[in-house]
């Protein structure tokens, strides 16, 4: 039995990473000097993309990807509403229009189905989200985005480590990217990444990371006044990551395949456990796909419980459960009503967000907690 309340996620910190950091905070270089580089380099090659973008944190990451594909003024972006709400704001940063495309009711993921009866003359690109950590039907949505051509920005917070048909989530779309928010697969505190295999979008991101600004000579669109000389080409951002956090991002990485199969033991306990539970239905996965089990969420069937979802959820937090739900439907937050986004665009996803709880996982979960986690379903 434990006392310590169990979140639904959280990090997993050693004295190598702290040491890690301690070092860079030793060194010159406290922001994009040698760890940004190297985090970089190290990203793209276990994720198997070409290139890869640190920055500040996944939204902007998203941002940033939303820009380097050219969203603005009057285009569509089609988006998932089971997500949290980044995934469509960054359409909005960018003055496109998020057009939300309900989700399958086994994967919880986006339909392509429901993707291609959303596109229009105007629609210019697809975030889908691989939620929880199981990827999308991707060579559907890319049969679409070539169809359309459309591109493909795959929102992977949840999925580092995923598979799709054997390959790794991260170089299979023209971009994606990656948080690594302490719940997330890795931390850096904050931050994020972009990958792609494109030098072209590459090199918009870097400048975009720093507000349009350009030091590259071959680049320029005036002629250069002398060795000072830097142009800023377009209104960008600073979204730098610093190398603090790149040092500690090094770090973790190396750990990356161990926190990940800590997870799916995590997540196989749990179906053996509780899979004759009559009032829960567990996760679905495909066969093709291996997740990263950034999430573990349960469906409550509330007449068989004789229990609401809300009586549930309340249940756990009193067991010191911390339990969330993942997610409302984005166009619930008062910010997309006054959008004028209306409930019913995705009854799917709607249905869906009436059942679910999100129950802990994460790598540094003990057995006695997962146990206990067990345990205090089981009493219901
Ligand atoms: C966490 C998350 C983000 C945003 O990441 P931050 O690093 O918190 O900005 C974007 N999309 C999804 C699906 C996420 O879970």
């Amino acid at each position: 039995m434990t006392s310590k309340f169990i979140p639904y996620g959280k990090q997993w910190i050693d004295d190598d990473d702290i040491n890690a950091v301690v070092e860079v905070l030793k060194s010159d270089y406290l922001t994009t000097g040698p760890k940004i580089k190297e985090f970089e380099e190290k990203f793209a090659d276990y994720v198997d993309a070409e290139y890869a973008v640190a920055v500040s944190n996944g939204t902007a990451a998203l941002h940033a990807a939303c820009f380097a594909a050219g969203i603005g003024e009057g285009d569509q972006v089609i988006t998932t509403p089971l997500t949290f709400a980044a995934s469509a704001n960054c359409i909005l940063y960018q003055g496109g229009t998020p057009v939300f495309a309900d989700i399958k009711a086994d994967t919880y993921n986006i339909d392509p189905k429901e993707i291609r009866k959303k596109v229009t003359d105007k629609t210019k690109a697809i975030i889908p989200v691989h939620f929880t950590g199981q990827p999308c039907d991707l060579d559907e949505i890319h049969q679409i985005a070539e169809e359309y051509d459309l591109i493909v920005i795959e929102d992977s917070a949840h999925s580092l480590g995923a598979t799709y048909k054997g390959r790794k989530m991260g170089g299979l779309s023209d971009m994606s990217i990656f948080s690594f928010h302490p719940v997330k697969h890795i931390t850096t505190g904050e931050g994020g990444m972009i990958t792609t295999n494109s030098k072209e979008l590459y090199n918009k991101l870097i400048q975009f990371r720093t507000h349009g600004i350009t030091k590259s000579e071959d680049n320029y669109i005036n002629e250069s006044h002398g060795k000072w000389y830097h142009e800023q080409q377009f209104l960008g951002y600073n979204y730098r990551m610093t190398d603090i956090q790149a040092a500690l991002g090094i770090s973790q990485l190396r750990k990356s395949d161990q926190f990940l199969k800590r997870r799916q033991e995590i997540a196989d306990i749990y179906k053996q456990e509780l899979k004759d539970i009559k009032w829960l239905k567990l996760p679905y996965q495909k066969e093709d796909i291996n997740s990263s089990w950034h999430l573990y969420i349960i469906q409550i069937d509330e007449d068989k419980l004789d229990k609401s979802r809300k009586e549930v959820f309340n249940y756990f937090k009193d067991n010191k459960l911390g339990v969330q739900v993942h997610y409302m439907p984005v166009y619930y937050h008062p910010y997309y009503k006054e959008l004028e986004y209306q409930k019913g665009i995705c009854l799917e996803a709607e249905e869906l967000y009436e059942k679910i709880i999100s129950i802990p996982i994460y790598p540094k979960m003990s057995d006695d907690e997962v146990r206990y986690v067990i345990e205090t379903i089981k009493i219901l």
